[in-house]
């Protein structure tokens, strides 16, 4: 089975290497940069963008992830991990950066006050009807020519890929439903 990392620096980490063990891989989290040699892929949590951001230029992370997705790492965001692998926020934080991977623009917080949190039926691409559980939710608000749309939700992108890097603005780790880390679990196979 293929070796999975959680970054671990910040947001439901547990949850994704319940879900990545369900889905048939050895999920182990990760925090330092050494690490990274082990992994076949990684998963990137929901959680806080800006800490996120913070934590990993303050554990040294940020450069060896952006250079090891750059090199075709298999990654899977999902909510603060999709804001982390677009190569651009619109409403970024001061200081907030991201790792990039997928050429996206994505903007956070976009679902809006009154509907912070709510669930709803996504249709995914290649894995059928998701429930779909939005937390503060980011959208993509573009895609470049390489990007896949993998679903949308009320008109608005909600999940892409490029290449080996997949990014979903909800949260399936959170359903006890392994599709979606299923898929990714596919990927990571076919780029060993
Ligand atoms: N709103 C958060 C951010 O900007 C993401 C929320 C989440 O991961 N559930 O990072």
């Amino acid at each position: 089975s293929p070796v999975i990392g959680v970054l671990a620096l910040q947001g439901d980490v547990r949850e994704h290497l319940i879900a990545l063990a369900a889905a048939d891989a050895v999920a182990r989290p990760v925090r330092r940069p050494e690490e990274l040699a082990e992994i076949d892929g990684l998963v990137i949590p929901g959680g806080e963008s800006t800490t996120m951001s913070k934590l990993a230029t303050l554990f040294g992370m940020a450069e060896p992830l952006r250079e090891r997705i750059a090199a075709g790492l298999p990654v899977y965001g999902t909510c603060a991990g999709l804001i982390m692998l677009a190569d651009k926020i619109l409403d970024p934080r001061s200081g907030q950066e991201t790792f990039g991977g997928i050429d996206m623009i994505v903007r956070r917080n976009a679902f809006g006050r009154q509907n912070e949190s709510f669930e709803a039926t996504v249709e995914v691409a290649g894995v059928g009807p998701v429930e779909g559980v939005f937390i503060r939710a980011p959208w993509v608000e573009s895609v470049g020519a390489e990007t896949e749309v993998l679903a949308e939700h009320g008109g608005h992108i909600v999940a892409v890929r490029q290449g080996a890097v997949l990014a979903t603005s909800f949260h399936p780790e959170l359903t006890g439903d392994h599709r979606v880390h299923a898929l990714f679990v596919d990927m990571v196979r076919a780029g060993r």
